[in-house]
């Protein structure tokens, strides 16, 4: 489980400053590991407050040219970025591989549903279209118009490299914005590969940077006044500090958290169905996703017993291996520090009671005994009370918890902390239908395990799992990085004229 240490010649990742590479200056750096073999395979810069101004200033200083770019000419770098993305598909899959440790396969999945919302914002001309109304006083006219806020900030978590960073910035650049990225220091490198990608495509320097670094460079970015609003994703105890603050400082804010997605299995459900939803939504990229399930509720006994003996052999039968295992179900754990979390969460769920089913902790991988691996895990008899049931896990353990009936499923889910995402399997319409409709969560499945928005709607949960008002990229997002404004005209006769003093109402 200890990572071997660095060697002396691990590279260093820079910043994206202004259109290139800039080394970090502040002397502190951080290792960023290989997951699949423990090694650090290089070293990040951590910037200080004067870095980030240095990014803030060149994102200030393009921002009066990129502003005016007519949006069809915005859209255009758009479309080159995604051709890029594509031919260099393989290029960022394994760069994302490499320092998260989710299997190639899963990282291609990531940069499509990435690259989707690029696709999106490649029709930004047809999004910014604003409002008019004729004579809404006599030969008087209104209209609305969206316009980019300026300087504009992203913090993202380790665990979607590619797809996280691309929820925000095509979207903001295209509406106008220039954008500083901080990508998670766990790994960083595709970040720049996706800044270098943007550039080829025609981007203006300073449009897009990237600043690597910790919470001295979030705060950093917090406290600049220059930087007019902030979308975050990551854990909730920062997405509500970041949100705070950023809110203390006038910035317009928008922060995703934790998450504890809860499956319910109905009685009347294809179990197979059921059984192989649970294995890609529990273990699928470790866990490691924030719409992962973690939860099963199984709506009577039998529904329980039945689906426990379909899941305990496809659980153990799991393919684990390293990142670029074409055949592989799932890797390893991002750091050694993590893998060690999740075991503890294994060894409390123990603890307090609940029936662990099958026991990953003993998983080793021949070849990568130094590689942050867990084998997957499935608990039942969770209860509510129990701290593997109330925290966000983030790794491959599956909770069941026993209900009687569909009433009792949607309290258990509405009294969590969390509301990220949800999901029904049944095959009766009325109880999806009151599930649907009674659930208190941001994305919801009927027999969809893992109900992640296309591109153009807009992805977000609810309570715990996001502070602010607009949900990430589609409309949302659109709605997030413009503000409107209403103009309203009147061209009178050379004649006409004279105070008046009353409130202006429609004569
Ligand atoms: P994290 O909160 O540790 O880090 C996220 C970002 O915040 C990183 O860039 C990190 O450098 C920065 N950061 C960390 N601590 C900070 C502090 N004290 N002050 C300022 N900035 C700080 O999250 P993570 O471990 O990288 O990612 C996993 C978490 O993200 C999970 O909780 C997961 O559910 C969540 N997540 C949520 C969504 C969503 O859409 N709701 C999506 C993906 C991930």
């Amino acid at each position: 489980m200890n990572a071997i240490p660095a060697a002396a010649a691990a590279p260093e990742i820079a910043h994206w400053i202004g259109g290139r590479r800039v080394p970090g200056a502040s002397g502190r750096l951080a290792d960023v590991y290989e997951p699949s073999s423990g090694r650090v395979g290089a070293r990040v810069a951590l910037a200080s407050a004067a870095e980030v101004a240095q990014a803030v200033g060149s994102a200030q200083e393009a921002f009066a040219a990129w502003s005016q770019v007519p949006p069809l000419q915005r859209a255009r770098v758009m479309f080159r970025f995604r051709s890029l993305l594509l031919d260099n598909a393989e290029r960022v899959a394994a760069q994302i591989a490499s320092e998260h440790g989710k299997v190639i396969a899963d990282a291609r999945g990531e940069l499509t549903r990435g690259l989707e919302v690029v696709e999106f914002a490649a029709g930004i001309p047809q999004l910014l279209k604003g409002e008019y109304s004729e004579n809404v006083g006599r030969e008087v006219d209104s209209y609305s118009l969206r316009q980019p806020l300026g300087v504009v900030a992203g913090v993202t978590p380790f665990n979607f490299p590619a797809m996280v960073p691309l929820w925000m910035f095509p979207v903001a650049i295209a509406c106008g914005n220039c954008f500083v990225l901080k990508p998670s220091e766990r790994d960083p490198s595709t970040a720049l590969l996706l800044a270098e990608l943007l550039k080829e495509a025609g981007l203006p320097d300073g449009v897009l940077n990237v600043v690597n670094g910790d919470k001295e460079a979030v705060d950093a970015l917090l406290d600049n006044t220059s930087v007019r609003a902030i979308s975050f994703v990551g854990s909730t105890p920062v997405a509500r500090y970041i949100y705070t603050r950023a809110c203390e400082r006038g910035k317009r804010a928008q922060a995703l958290g934790g998450a504890k997605n809860h499956m319910v299995v109905m009685p009347d459900a294809d179990l197979d169905q059921a059984a192989d939803a649970l294995l890609g939504a529990g273990y699928g990229s470790a866990g490691e996703r924030c719409m992962a399930i973690s939860v099963v509720v199984a709506v009577g006994e039998k529904t329980a017993d039945a689906l426990a003996a379909r899941l305990v052999p496809r659980v153990r039968e799991l393919r684990i291996s390293h990142s670029m295992d074409e055949q592989a179900d799932m890797g390893p754990l991002v750091t050694g520090a993590h893998l060690a979390r999740v075991r503890g969460y294994i060894d409390s769920g123990v603890a307090e009671g609940a029936r662990l089913l099958v026991d990953g902790r003993g998983f080793s991988l021949a070849g990568h005994e130094q590689g942050f691996f867990l084998g997957g895990s499935l608990f039942d008899r969770v209860t509510p009370a129990m701290k593997i049931y109330r925290e966000e896990i983030f790794g491959p353990v599956l909770s069941m918890v026993r209900v009687a009936d569909l009433p009792a499923a949607i309290e258990l889910i509405n009294r969590h902390e969390f509301g990220n995402g949800c999901a029904i399997f049944t095959r009766d319409g009325r109880s999806a239908r009151a599930f649907a409709s009674g659930i208190q969560i941001g994305m919801v499945g009927v027999n969809v395990p893992i109900p992640v928005p296309m591109a153009f709607h807009s992805f977000g949960g609810w309570k715990a799992s996001l502070f602010g008002d607009h949900h990430v990229h589609g409309p949302e997002g659109v709605r997030f990085y413009t503000r409107q404004k209403t103009v309203t005209s009147r061209w009178p006769a050379p004649s006409a004229g004279g105070a008046d003093f009353m409130m202006p109402t429609m004569k």
